[in-house]
């Protein structure tokens, strides 16, 4: 992984690079340590609070050295107590695939954080969703997809993680008509595809601002039932950077709503998510309000 926490603010996860180690660390014990006759250098995992161990991977075909983190089953004296416990069920650990059909569960302690911590930050799951696939959602399309998400049970997916909650969101909800949806300046694939391959739906410009909306005839709409359906597929997860994931997102045009298996696929394009930044941000907006608590509440 390449993420990593210090003592001070053990919940904060920090980027991992030669720099930001130095500077949070300043490579000073106990986080540099001499193990086995060899200088080590360790951290904490942001998310089980291990310790971790930074290592240098060579990349295939290059000289090139990159910084990365492992997990250590062992403590680290003035760091961290190693427990086995946390370290099964860590995310950054042992990540999990978003799993529709069941797969591993969250221990009950961990769904319910989870689902406090995404009440605490849905404005900002769905702010990062929507920047991620160039869309604004309409708000019957957001509470639509808070209704799936609930009803999916999605905290209990052992998938579902701090890191990954704007990718989940998107993966454990259905799809959903696009009827409404603004196109964002940086979807101008989507809006392509769409005037170029669509039979019922069109990009409409209000001002500055685009829109999905069904073609018309006259003042007729066209094929009134026919849908343009959003949803989002295959998971992945990078090996070495466990808190970077992608899902794909897929856009159909389907004739009849009532038989959702005959459809035309419009677009389709992978969508990835830096949970780091994702988690830094959700965790500096609470920063931000407990102060605003203390000083002015
Ligand atoms: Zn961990």
């Amino acid at each position: 992984m390449n993420v990593f926490s210090v003592l001070s603010d053990p919940d904060n996860p920090i980027s991992l690079s030669e720099s930001s180690y130095h500077k949070a660390t300043q490579r000073a014990h106990p986080y540099v340590q001499i193990r086995d006759g060899e200088t080590k250098c360790y951290a904490l995992c942001p998310s089980c609070k291990n310790p971790v161990h930074l290592r240098n991977r060579i990349v295939k075909n290059t000289v090139a050295k990159t910084l990365y983190a492992a997990h250590v089953a062992f403590s680290v004296a003035g760091l961290a107590e190693y427990s086995q416990e946390r370290y099964q069920i860590c995310p950054l650990a042992n990540p999990q695939r978003l799993d529709r059909a069941g797969g591993k569960k969250h221990p009950g302690a961990v769904a319910a954080d989870l689902k406090r911590f995404f009440l605490e930050n849905a404005d900002l799951v769905i702010d990062f969703l929507e920047k991620r696939i160039g869309l604004a959602l309409p708000d019957y399309a957001r509470e639509n997809m808070l209704k799936d998400f609930g009803a999916n049970r999605a905290f209990e997916y052992a998938g579902v993680t701090k890191y990954n909650l704007p990718l989940a969101f998107a993966y454990l909800t259905e799809a959903q008509a696009m009827t409404g949806f603004e196109i964002m300046k940086n979807q101008q694939g989507l809006a392509a595809a769409i005037t170029g391959k669509c039979q019922d739906f069109e990009v409409t410009s209000r001002g500055v601002r685009q829109y999905i909306s069904r073609k018309k005839t006259g003042e007729v709409p066209t094929s009134r039932s026919s849908k343009l359906y959003l949803s989002f597929h295959d998971h992945e997860i990078s090996k070495e950077q466990p808190e970077k994931q992608t899902v794909t997102m897929v856009v159909n045009e389907t004739p009849d709503p009532k038989m959702p298996d005959v459809y035309r696929e419009i677009y389709r394009q992978s969508i990835s998510l830096d949970g780091v930044l994702f988690l830094r941000t959700c965790l500096r907006r609470a920063r931000l309000l407990s102060m605003a608590k203390a000083h002015i509440g």
